[in-house]
């Protein structure tokens, strides 16, 4: 990882601190594909999932991809029912 500018770095760490559950974009595109499944398939969401849920709901770029992959998963089911 490159060296950030402390400033910055003493930033990040605030922030880390006042918000230990918060994930980023890149953490949340981890989790995407088995979100979408526990959306499709219902159920309580896992603790990790349900950061991810936080996320989207301030995230619109993130939303964005998530309903670009369930409509895709959506599609993707439809073919494999009889
Ligand atoms: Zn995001």
């Amino acid at each position: 990882m490159a060296e950030l500018d402390p400033k910055l770095r003493a930033i990040v760490a605030m922030a880390a601190s006042v918000l230990p559950r918060e994930i980023g974009c890149d953490d949340c595109f981890d989790y995407f594909a088995a979100y979408a499944e526990h959306l499709l398939a219902g159920g309580p969401l896992p603790e990790p999932l349900q950061m991810v849920g936080e996320h989207l709901e301030r995230c619109s770029c993130c939303m964005e991809e998530l309903n670009l992959l369930l409509a895709a998963m959506k599609a993707s089911t439809l073919d494999e029912a009889p």
